[in-house]
């Protein structure tokens, strides 16, 4: 079992390392949902959030993870008889094409090997044709280590293509890497907290352009639990539709004052640096699993050119170090491995991590 007052420290990409004082947030007495406390709370959380993504439009907390919110995207801004684009280059982008899917949305496919970021010139010619009103992109790929080139894309579809929507999985990008909602001009973006705000999970963030909003309006079935009015109705009021984790909302206030404290530009730099060290000894030792001109600054994905035990280094590490890093995804088990350097982590504890990953393969 767990020895609880010493877990394992987590280098995986979600959850990661939580502090002691963010957890401590979470432990407090609750507020009643529909009282002026809670509302104050939820004010102040959602200002926050709008500061740190760069947008005068909505702001929504959802008592779930972010996959609610793949469903949430499509179910409310693509009606049915519409067509999305999935872009598709690894595991979570792939999945938000089986979600549209399952919401009975017609889904085209625009896929690159894992490894391969998605390109405005790909999606252009896609495009060209027409019969699309949104499309899926995912802003940092967490199996592949990879961040689309989302800033260029986002420039050609304001300019060629300003009626197709754009729904974007920011899950492992938000807060880590720059997003400017409305400079980017997206229409709904999303996070689960686990990631770089480096709370425990249960909680998603997202926000919704005042089109999106409009368009959904007019989309019958949207269901109640994602359903994007019930949001705004209730966010009106500084409240969510049904009751919301509270101690996570708590935790997601304090963690976004100390954002806003760091300053976001502050922020994404110190991710970038501790990047360029995980990549540099990536480099040295192995190699990087996709161009590092699209390596992601949150996490890295190592090609495991030395034909290491993924599983045995990483048993060893926890049972000598209790510290746990990731695994290949999926279909890259033991073919790659993860490292996530992305929320309240430091230099220093990747220096030891890396250090130990040494002494194992050596
Ligand atoms: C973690 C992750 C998800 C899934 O998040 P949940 O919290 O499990 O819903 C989706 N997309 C990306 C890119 C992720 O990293």
């Amino acid at each position: 079992m767990v020895d609880w007052k010493n877990p394992p420290k987590l280098f995986i990409p979600g959850p990661v390392h939580m502090l002691p004082e963010v957890l401590e947030q979470l432990s407090r007495y609750s507020l009643g949902h529909r009282g002026k406390e809670y509302s104050q709370l939820h004010e102040e959380t959602v200002t926050m959030l709008k500061e740190l993504l760069s947008t005068t439009q909505s702001v929504f907390l959802s008592t779930s993870s972010a996959s609610g919110i793949w469903e949430g995207s499509i179910r409310n801004c693509i009606d049915h008889d519409e067509t999305i684009l999935c872009t598709m280059c690894g595991a979570f982008s792939d999945k938000f094409a089986t979600v549209a899917r399952a919401c009975g949305r017609n889904v085209e496919e625009l896929k690159v090997e894992w490894g391969q970021p998605i390109t405005v010139d790909m999606i252009d010619k896609k495009l060209a044709d027409g019969k699309y009103a949104a499309i899926s992109l995912v802003h940092n790929e967490t199996s592949t280590g990879l961040t689309n080139p989302v800033y260029e894309i986002s420039e050609m579809m304001k300019a060629k293509y300003p009626d197709v929507l754009v729904l974007v999985d920011s899950v492992s990008g938000m807060v880590g890497l720059p997003l400017e909602f409305d400079k980017l001009g997206w229409d709904v973006v999303f996070a689960s907290v686990q990631k770089a705000f480096a709370i425990p999970p249960g909680l998603a963030v997202f926000a919704v352009s005042d089109r999106a909003m409009a368009k959904s309006k007019t989309v019958t079935g949207r269901g109640y639990y994602f359903d994007f009015q019930e949001f705004a109705k209730s966010g009106a009021k500084n409240q969510t539709p049904t009751t919301p984790v509270i101690p996570h909302i708590m935790a997601l206030n304090y963690q976004c004052k100390k954002l806003l404290a760091e300053g976001m530009e502050n922020v994404w730099k110190r991710h970038a640096e501790m990047a360029d060290f995980v990549r540099s000894w990536a480099k040295e030792k192995f190699e990087l699993f996709c161009d590092e001109q699209y390596a992601s600054n949150t996490l890295t994905t190592i090609k495991n050119t030395r034909g290491i035990d993924v599983a045995g280094t990483i048993k060893a590490i926890q049972e000598k170090h209790n510290t746990i890093f990731g695994n290949g995804y999926g279909k890259l088990k033991e073919q790659a491995f993860r490292i996530a350097h992305m929320g309240d982590i430091n230099l220093d504890d990747l220096k030891e991590l890396l250090g130990w990953i040494d002494e194992e393969i050596s």
